[in-house]
């Protein structure tokens, strides 16, 4: 197994190093030639969506990229990571991969609770620590999305298919849960392709 990183911009690097405490071999998505390294899932880091955005079009790895999630690829996303796959985003007129199905309010928590830590129940793995950082948060979904995790009655983790998203940072905290969770992901994914 193989996962590929994008790694245009942001919290990559601990996305890694979560990787490396795992055992699991990674390739960075820095330019559109990577997309050709085989691999089987991507994690889209935290960091600055307009940014990741801008960069992934400006490198030509838009397209390619939102076609393997569309096809299947399990894909873990934090923050930003989850802006980009919303369908829709409330407070801003751009528009990313939009695979998943959810509606998104960018840096929900407002300029003065930007950033906090907390330890909340998420579905199927008991209490994770969550660190948020001018995180957005989900205010709708769709049929068929699994909410995994609430925080103050704000849905900030989901499901839906290959896609697992979250609004907080669970590669900054040293809990392996999610990411485990991610690669028992493409672990099922690989057992049901042909
Ligand atoms: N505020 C950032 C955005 O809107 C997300 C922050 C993060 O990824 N930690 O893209």
């Amino acid at each position: 197994m193989v996962v590929a990183v994008l790694a245009v911009q942001g919290a990559f690097a601990e996305h890694e190093r979560m990787l490396d405490k795992l055992g699991i071999p990674y390739v960075e998505l820095r330019k559109k030639e990577d997309l050709q390294k085989g691999y089987d899932g991507i994690i889209l880091p935290g960091g600055e969506s307009t940014v990741q955005g801008k960069l992934l079009l400006e490198l030509g790895m838009y397209d390619a990229i939102k076609q393997q999630i569309k096809a299947g690829m399990p894909v873990l996303a934090t923050c930003a990571g989850l802006i980009l796959l919303a369908d829709f985003i409330e407070n801003d007129d751009r528009e990313y991969f939009k695979t998943l199905p959810v509606t998104v309010k960018r840096n929900a928590y407002g300029r003065q609770l930007g950033s906090f830590h907390t330890e909340q129940e998420f579905k199927g793995l008991g209490n994770i620590p969550m660190t948020f950082i001018r995180a957005p948060y989900i205010t709708e979904v769709s049929e068929g999305v699994e909410v995994l995790a609430k925080v103050d009655g704000n849905i900030v983790a989901v499901r839906y298919q290959n896609q697992l998203a979250m609004a907080f940072h669970p590669e900054l905290d040293e809990d392996e849960r999610i990411h485990k969770c991610f690669v028992q992901m493409i672990t099922e994914a690989s057992g049901t392709r042909p």
